[in-house]
């Protein structure tokens, strides 16, 4: 019997790559494997979409070395620039990408020890106010890398849209697209703005390189759409199986806290899946689990390693069964709704110990 597991759909990440390209045919498209792939499992997903790829994004250098080291070859982007001046020369001797958002990063390239220049995308910060030259450092840091001998020329420009997947700020969104093109028109390299939710709502955006993330995986940026919804499909199932069944009777106070009560004699499932696996304790009574093709409401907290379902008076599930916490028949989106979370979090917090099963 299996205890968590996360399927991962190879055929349907390569399903969510060809749509993707359908609606960006004049961009190169940038991977964002980030934090394990989005939970999904950074080698396998990098390999098996290398040759679909133009490019991959990551946050932290580990992760770049990680693709590396598992022979990836196309190049790979550092989103958030680098950490240490230190990290220079593993960026130059790797030939990895690196955005740049601030001074002390080009005071730190301009004294690295290099004899490799360096591939950089000057970053903007175009409303996000999270990294990023403001408005009165644009072009005094354009000016510095595009005479710096240390750098590849000519530069990129990268920024990153706050507000793309919230209808109700398009305004605000539009207002970032624009300073953005004012910006670009002075630049001859390449140009890279949308997410996800940008190539999806924001044909605009759909600059020479786009960075989908969580769409690849088959998951909606929109809080009220499901992937399914936009022709994506769900790369990852999270599932485990009923690992105790047990009668119990109307009032039986169950599980730490005795956080929910029998309102009639039932059926008890014990679930081989907890928080230590990624599944949120914040799951509130009666979020749907699916097992033999039904929903099923949970009861009670959600522990360390196991959860209780209500599997009613009559039920016929058998130890050993399945049962699915998201994924196919269950989207990832609504569960986040219910636990007031977004899937991009759920699918981060899966935690080493569950098994991921390559399809
Ligand atoms: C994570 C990230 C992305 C991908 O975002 P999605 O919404 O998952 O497509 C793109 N760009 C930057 C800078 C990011 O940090």
């Amino acid at each position: 019997m299996k205890s968590v597991t996360a399927v991962i759909n190879h055929q349907a990440l390569i399903a969510n790559l060809d749509k993707i390209k359908s609606l960006v045919p004049n961009s190169k498209i940038v991977a964002v494997v980030k934090a394990n792939a989005y939970g999904h499992g950074l080698i396998n997903v990098a390999q098996n979409i290398e040759p679909k790829v133009d490019a991959f994004a990551v946050a932290r250098l580990p992760e770049a070395m990680e693709l590396r080291s598992a022979g990836i070859t196309k190049p790979v982007i550092l989103l958030e620039g680098f950490l240490n001046a230190e990290d220079v020369i593993v960026i130059a001797e790797q030939g990895f990408y690196t955005a740049v958002h601030d001074q002390e990063q080009i005071d730190a390239i301009e004294s690295a020890p290099i004899n490799k220049p360096i591939n950089a995308w000057l970053k903007i910060d175009i409303g996000m106010h999270r990294l990023g030259a403001g408005k009165d450092e644009v072009s005094k840091m354009k000016q510095r890398l595009e005479s710096s001998n240390k750098i590849v020329q000519p530069i990129g420009l990268i920024s990153h849209l706050s507000v793309a997947d919230t209808p109700s700020q398009s305004d605000y969104n539009q207002e970032q697209i624009d300073y953005f093109f004012s910006i670009a028109k002075d630049f001859t390299g390449d140009l890279c703005l949308a997410n996800s939710a940008g190539i999806i709502s924001w044909p605009q955006a759909r600059t020479d390189y786009v960075r989908p993330g969580i769409i690849m995986y088959g998951i909606s940026p929109y809080a009220d759409k499901t992937g399914e919804d936009l022709g994506l499909t769900p790369v990852m199932t999270l599932k485990s199986s009923l690992i105790a069944i047990r009668k119990i009777k109307k009032g039986a106070r169950v599980g730490y806290g005795a956080a929910w009560t029998a309102p009639e004699d039932t059926t008890l499932g014990i679930v081989a899946a907890g928080y230590g696996d990624g599944y949120p304790r914040s799951m509130p009574n009666g979020s749907p689990v699916l097992i033999n093709g039904r929903l099923v409401p949970t009861a009670g907290h959600v522990c360390m390693d196991m959860l209780f379902v209500d599997l009613g008076a009559d039920a016929k599930d058998k130890i050993g069964d399945e049962v699915i916490l998201w994924g196919e028949g269950l989207p990832v989106e609504h569960i986040a709704n219910l636990c007031n979370t977004i899937p991009y979090e759920l699918v981060c917090r899966i935690m080493p110990r569950v098994n991921l099963e390559i399809h």
